[in-house]
Parts: structure tokens; C-alpha cells; sequence
């Protein structure tokens, strides 16, 4: 059984302390609330919820996961208070839609706001901010034309100079789900055990790491999502991840085919849900220009809303062209994605 570092009592917003359960599922509106499951964390959430509840009058009791996420509401069935779950990456999102535990919702503010690329046909989620999986290089020792795509990181003269957190990392396990629905299973799998024979070292930390190991030299690139790369570039905290960052180039790979693969973080409504409308405004109102901006300011990330600002750090890595691929299309990989990397042995 897992363990959860979280509990509602410590880490409730607002001034609620207790769920309200009221006769016949009626919702008074003075009481009007939603109950929020988040990986997503306090520090870029509070500001957006806060946010939500002036203009809505909604309260937001939000608990904040860093593990567990399944395995507690599937523990607590129909009994969860979670209304609503906000996570990352489509990896997470498949977990909570397989278990059943998601139910599918319409709006037109949502329809409107989310390219359909980026939430789920019948609404069972919604992507909310968009982020790209690139290719970090270093800037000397990786020639300008040496590294553009994917498949790159896979050829001869990559040998020995490839650095990757775990294959089984759910961003890796959805980047390579997205290769099998871009370009093909035989491909992917080739893909997958080209990259594995070039790794400098056995698959180890996170995508920061990586892009740490490229500056001290154990290899030449690594593949990381572009939000790590704002963190790094602005940390005031741990300056040394500056110099990370400053060691290596951007690349936003497959340009001139397929397009970068970009996933996302987003929101879903829960199968229990006792305040589905006002969990719908809340997604709504997360997906609007206001919420867009702060996401996009605090996080690096990308608007999943056309014509939001970026960041300015963003805006400097360039526009790029992004692959189409419905990200939906891409969960359903997942298995077999799991399945190849245990094949190609890939943290061995
Ligand atoms: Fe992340």
C-alpha cells in the first residue's frame, strides 16, 4: 500500500476544513466548493486558485500529491472527495482514464479554449499547458548539423555520448508511445534500441541531471522537457544550474518532418465527482487568458490557449514546429511502449 505524504487537514486552501455533505446531493451555493487532487504544485497552483475563488466564489480544497495519485483514489472509490485531478503528462493521465476513474464532461468555453489535439474526445480530460521534449546539446562538442532529430541520438556516431533518465520514466515511456503512433512500431523499437546502445551511462536521475551530466562531461546530449530548461536558466537558488544550462543549445528536434513531440500537463473530472459544475469551472477558468498567463509566467511552460504571452526565457528558444498527433492516440501506446523498453532492455 502505498504511502501519502499529503493529508487533507495540512494542506487544505481556504478556509473550509471539512467537506460539506449535504441531504440529496443539493449544492447550496454559499457553500459552493471543489475538491482538487494535484501533482501540480502549491507553489504555481495557489496564485491560479486564489485567483478562481475571487472571481467564482467558489472555494478550492486542494491536496497536493507527490506520489499515489491512482492508487488513492482507486483505494477510495466512490467515497474520494476529489471532484477533480490536475496532473502531467499523458503517461498520468492514461493511469486514471484505464482505472475507470475519470468521467467525461462537455463544454463549449473548453472546446473552445483546448485545441482538440490536446484534450480527450469524449472529455475526459483536458490538457492545460503544453510542454515539448527536446534535445539538450552541448554547445561545443555537438557540431550544429550533428544533432537535429530523434533518430540522431540513435546513429553510430552517438555512441557512448547519450544521457537519459529512466526509459520507464513516464515522460520517456510517452515519448516513445508517441513514436510508435508517429512513425511506426518497427521504427520505434529500432529507435528505442539504437538510443540504448549509445547511453554514456545506465539510465539514472532526473531530466535536470541529465542536462547536468552534459556539462561535467560524461555525454554530449540528453533529451529533457523545455520547462526544466526555464528552471535551470532562472535558478536564483542553485546558481550552479545556470551553468547547466548555459552549456547546452536547445533543440527543438524534427522540424523538417514529424514535428517535436509535446505532451501535457492537464485536468480531468473524477468519477465520484459530488460538484461536477463547479470542477468544470475550474478547468474552465484555468484554461482562460488570465490563467494561461500565470502558467506560462511561473512554469515555463507553453499556453495550451492560442494568443497567450510567453515567458520571455520561452519566447527566446523559438518558435518550432510542434507534432500533431492527438495525444489521446498516444496514451493508447503506452503498453506496448512499456513492453518494447523491457525488450531493448534499456535500463539494464
Ligand atoms: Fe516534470
Amino acid at each position: 500500500m502505498a504511502e501519502f505524504k499529503a493529508t487533507f487537514a495540512s494542506l487544505i486552501i481556504g478556509a473550509t476544513s471539512a467537506l460539506t455533505v449535504l441531504a440529496g446531493g443539493a449544492i447550496d451555493a454559499q457553500a459552493a466548493e471543489v475538491n482538487l487532487y494535484s501533482y501540480r504544485q502549491p507553489f504555481l497552483m495557489n496564485p491560479l486558485l486564489d485567483a478562481f475563488t475571487k472571481d467564482s466564489g467558489i472555494t478550492v480544497n486542494m491536496v497536493y500529491l507527490e506520489s499515489g495519485m491512482l492508487e488513492r483514489l482507486k483505494a477510495e472509490g466512490d467515497n474520494s472527495p476529489a471532484d477533480l485531478v490536475l496532473t502531467s503528462d499523458i503517461g498520468n493521465i492514461y493511469n486514471l482514464v484505464e482505472a475507470n476513474l475519470l468521467q467525461p464532461t462537455r463544454s463549449s468555453v473548453l472546446e473552445r479554449n483546448v485545441p482538440a489535439q490536446f484534450r480527450h474526445p469524449d472529455g475526459l480530460w483536458y490538457g492545460l499547458t503544453t510542454r515539448a521534449r527536446v534535445i539538450f546539446a552541448h554547445k561545443e562538442r555537438v557540431k550544429p548539423a550533428e544533432v537535429t532529430t530523434y533518430e540522431d541520438l540513435a546513429k553510430p556516431y552517438m555512441k557512448g555520448r547519450v544521457c537519459s533518465r529512466s526509459g520507464k520514466h513516464v515522460y520517456n515511456v510517452s515519448l516513445l508511445a508517441w513514436m510508435i503512433a508517429a512513425k511506426g512500431e518497427a521504427a520505434a523499437e529500432a529507435w528505442a534500441k539504437g538510443v540504448k546502445d549509445n547511453l554514456a551511462r545506465k539510465p539514472q536521475g532526473n531530466d535536470r541531471a541529465q542536462v547536468k551530466a552534459v556539462y561535467q562531461g560524461e555525454c554530449d546530449v540528453a533529451i529533457g522537457n523545455t520547462y526544466y530548461m526555464g528552471k535551470m536558466m532562472a535558478n536564483e537558488k542553485e546558481p550552479e544550474q545556470q551553468d547547466w544550462a548555459a552549456s547546452v543549445n536547445l533543440i527543438f528536434p524534427n522540424q523538417k518532418d514529424s514535428g517535436t513531440h509535446v505532451n501535457i500537463s492537464g485536468a480531468g473530472v473524477t468519477k465520484s465527482a459530488r460538484n461536477k459544475d463547479s470542477a468544470i469551472k475550474l478547468i474552465e477558468f484555468l484554461s482562460g487568458d488570465a490563467a494561461q498567463k500565470i502558467y506560462a509566467e511561473d512554469n515555463f511552460e507553453y499556453p495550451v490557449k492560442a494568443g497567450v504571452k510567453l515567458h520571455p526565457i520561452v519566447a527566446g528558444w523559438g518558435e518550432f514546429k510542434a507534432d500533431e498527433t492527438f495525444l489521446f492516440k498516444i496514451g493508447e501506446h503506452r503498453t506496448q511502449a512499456t513492453r518494447m523498453l523491457d525488450r531493448v532492455h534499456f535500463n539494464d
